[in-house]
């Protein structure tokens, strides 16, 4: 079969319709590399199997028969978020330990009717709340480059999986950065839709005004395959916007000459680690060797991303995670005293400390008296920043700058105070509040780590953000390069 796990997922298709190796080989074959893998990295909370090997079979016959879709038999994972029946479905806690959902979540459906195979669900941060796949209740998600540091999070099993080529792509979320951070530290691509591109029907919800579900691949080519077939208007998802999906394969074509590029000024200030930026810089010599333009552009109410989303989030949060009250679902505790003691041991005991941070901040932010001074004020702040960003994209087509402040750090190094580890989503966040799809992809290493470039559109742009992270991909090699032990 020669190395198929370093194949693109297009030429896994092709290779697979031309019958090169069937489904049920590469399932086998990236299922020992899952499992292989597992005991260092944890990036799967779940492996199925038994499931794959059936879908695979099913793929296979449908190869054969000439019927398939554009992903038929391509294995992927899912991040354990995404609600898939008769799986069970963690959202890296403790709380939903035992949930088997009694239906696909959309971007679930739309994979499989594309024929995509799944192998299995990845750890998260607790219900996504985290930036170093660190509160997860299955324990840590391990960088492939190296185990001793974080993969970075929310989606750091997906990553960290993709990354050490364990499936060739993966779903991921993004609330505030949670598919682009992970990215940049593991050294993929990483694509946040518009929100309201992709449905969040079967999406266990955090914040639900800025969760979107997308992509983590190898390559922006792959995540523009995989975001064609994910994509699309749902009426079970009253967010969900009915508006066309582009070809994205088809248009990563787009020529690079004369594009505008905005270098967010606020990106470069005193937190950006100096290696990174060196990085960052090179990335946008690139582009304008492609024949692209640089203009520096200010969004002046951009350093205000932080504390605002940690209102709002928590808030939304707050709300989102009332229903696990013990009673219709997920963890309830043994012999309660009366309906309060059920209420409070299901939830102490059901949420780990982050989430209950989060719960207690969102509470007390929307809570009579705190209301105007918190929530409505952050809510104002957001709509400040959403318009920086529409005013700068009336002058440019993208806006580039790092993905992150530094490479990946080590496990631990930043759990103790939250204020620090809320900081890594800094260059992330804007777009979240924003509404805007955004992309990252690897543009070079610091200390053998990998940094990532990132790249936002205006909204509805997944085309153009695409094709320009493709121009780069085509004169770059950094997105092929594999952490040593995987390759
Ligand atoms: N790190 C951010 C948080 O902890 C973003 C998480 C996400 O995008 N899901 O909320």
């Amino acid at each position: 079969m020669g190395a198929p796990h370093l194949k693109t997922l297009s030429e896994l298709a092709a290779g697979l319709r031309a019958r090169e190796f069937s489904s049920v080989e590469l399932a086998r074959m990236f299922l020992e590399r899952i499992e292989r893998a597992q005991g260092t990295l944890n990036a799967f909370i779940s492996v199925t199997r038994a499931q794959a090997l059936t879908d695979a079979a099913l793929a296979d016959r449908a190869l054969a028969a000439g019927t398939g879709g554009a992903l038929t038999g391509v294995p992927i994972a899912h991040k354990d978020l995404f609600c898939t029946r008769g799986v069970r479905t963690t959202c890296g806690s403790r709380m939903l330990d035992n949930f088997v959902a009694p239906y696909d979540a959309t971007v679930v459906a739309n994979l499989r009717r594309a024929g995509a195979v799944m192998l299995g669900k990845t750890n998260m941060d607790e219900f996504a709340m985290g930036s170093s796949n660190e509160t997860s209740y299955y324990g840590p998600v391990r960088n492939p480059w190296n185990p001793a540091l974080v993969p970075g999070g929310s989606s750091g099993g997906s990553a960290a999986a993709v990354a050490a080529r364990l499936v060739p792509g993966a779903t991921a979320t993004d609330t505030g950065g949670s598919i682009r951070q992970p990215a940049a530290l593991t050294g993929i691509t990483g694509l946040k839709p518009t929100y309201g591109r992709v449905s969040r029907y079967g999406m266990v919800a955090f914040a639900s005004s800025l969760d979107q579900g997308g992509v983590l691949a190898a390559s922006a080519a792959d995540a523009a395959l995989m975001l064609r077939e994910m994509a699309g208007f749902d009426p079970n998802d009253s967010t969900s916007v009915d508006t066309p999906v582009p070809d994205y394969v088809a248009e990563l074509a787009q020529p690079l000459n004369g594009l505008r590029i905005g270098v967010l000024k606020e990106f470069f200030d005193t937190g950006l680690d100096r290696d990174n930026e060196q990085r960052v810089r090179e990335a946008l010599e690139v582009y304008t060797g492609l024949g692209a333009e640089l203009r520096e552009v200010s969004l002046p109410n951009l350093p205000l991303s932080v504390p605002a989303y940690y209102v709002v989030a928590p808030a939304e949060c707050s709300s989102n995670l009332a229903r696990y009250d013990g009673v219709r679902f997920g963890h309830r505790c043994e012999q309660p005293r009366d309906l309060q003691d059920l209420y409070r041991r299901s939830r102490g005991e059901g949420f780990g400390a982050e989430v209950k941070r989060r719960i207690m901040t969102g509470t007390y932010v929307l809570s009579a008296g705190y209301y105007d001074a918190y929530y409505l004020k952050a809510q104002r702040v957001r709509q400040l920043i959403a318009a920086d960003f529409a005013r700068a994209f009336e002058s440019v087509d993208v806006l580039m700058g790092p993905t992150t402040p530094t490479p990946a750090f080590a496990l631990g190094a930043k759990t103790a105070d939250p204020i620090t580890m809320y900081l890594n989503d800094i260059y992330t966040i804007g777009a979240n509040l924003a509404g805007l799809p955004a992309v990252s992809i690897p543009c070079g290493f610091v200390a053998a780590l990998p940094v990532g470039l990132q790249i936002v559109g205006p909204h509805f742009g997944e085309a153009r953000i695409l094709a320009a992270a493709h121009a780069f991909q085509r004169a770059t090699d950094w997105h092929l390069r594999v952490p040593e032990g995987y390759a």
